[in-house]
């Protein structure tokens, strides 16, 4: 089954066009690794994906349904704030900067949405949080500030603020980006953990390791184009295209 699908997806910003016809697919339980240079659009269709752009033309769904329009009958409606809210909660995006809230401790910012937003009892929640916090390798620092972690404990934090919402897709833009080069292992790790237990994920990374060793399809997305996507074994190792070959030389 398909969770994303993206069919000439175009978006720009003024006289600036970000996207110019994009095409994926992503199916339930699969990783699909997103790379590129900066500025080829990555962040951007990720925001798309999530609802916090519009498109302006081709069709994007997410777990069947078109963003931002719903259908009734055989025609199209466009979706209204609230109900383009309650869709975003189903997505959990994790970016470079953790963004945690800074007055709160680790177990705070991680029940905070699901009390607030999905209306969970507080024990429920505290007992969920309790959860992904060993999950991504933190039990016993749910008092902890994100003053007192490291980066990559607060990036850990910060996926499983994300997980607590039980999402059906996770979005993870440049994850490692901000981290120091000893940090990233870690956050790897919880990522290639999620993807091992099913999690339907798009990973916007210049870890090109990961990402062989993780992805199930690699994208390499230039000045908003596919340029080529596949088994990330031959898009990453043995790719087709000179603006491919130039951007894997630049980052390993
Ligand atoms: P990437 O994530 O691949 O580095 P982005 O999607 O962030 O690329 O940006 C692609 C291009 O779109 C860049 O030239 C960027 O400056 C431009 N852009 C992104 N967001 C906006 C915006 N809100 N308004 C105007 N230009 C934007
Ligand atoms: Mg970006």
């Amino acid at each position: 089954m398909t969770m994303v699908a993206a069919e000439g997806v175009r978006k720009r910003f003024g006289s600036l066009e970000v996207l110019k016809g994009i095409d994926l697919e992503v199916r339930h339980g699969q990783v699909l690794c997103l790379l590129g240079p900066s500025g080829s659009g990555k962040s951007t269709f990720l925001r798309c994906v999530n609802h916090l752009e519009k498109i302006d033309a081709g069709r994007l769904s997410v777990g069947g349904e078109l963003v931002g329009y719903v259908r009734r009958g055989d025609r199209l409606h466009e979706l209204r704030e609230k109900d383009i809210a309650r869709r975003r909660r189903d997505i959990g995006m994790v970016f470079q900067r953790f963004n945690l809230f800074p007055h709160m401790t680790a177990l705070q910012n991680i029940v905070e949405a699901p009390i607030r937003v999905r209306g969970e009892a507080r024990a429920c929640a505290v007992r969920h949080a309790r959860e992904l916090l060993e999950r991504v390798g933190l039990a016993g620092r749910e008092d902890s500030y994100p003053a007192q972690l490291s980066g990559g404990q607060q990036q850990r934090v910060a996926i499983a603020r994300a997980l607590a919402m039980r999402p059906k897709l996770m979005l993870f833009d440049e994850p490692t980006s901000a981290l120091d080069p000893e940090l990233v292992g870690e956050v790897l790790d919880v990522m290639r953990d999620l993807a091992a237990e099913g999690m339907t994920m798009i990973v916007v990374t210049h870890e090109i390791g990961f990402a062989r060793e993780v992805a199930d399809v690699a994208v390499f997305m230039d000045d908003g184009v596919v340029v080529e996507s596949g088994d990330p074994r031959t898009v990453l190792t043995d790719p087709c295209h000179e603006r491919t070959r130039a951007f894997l030389s630049k980052v390993l």
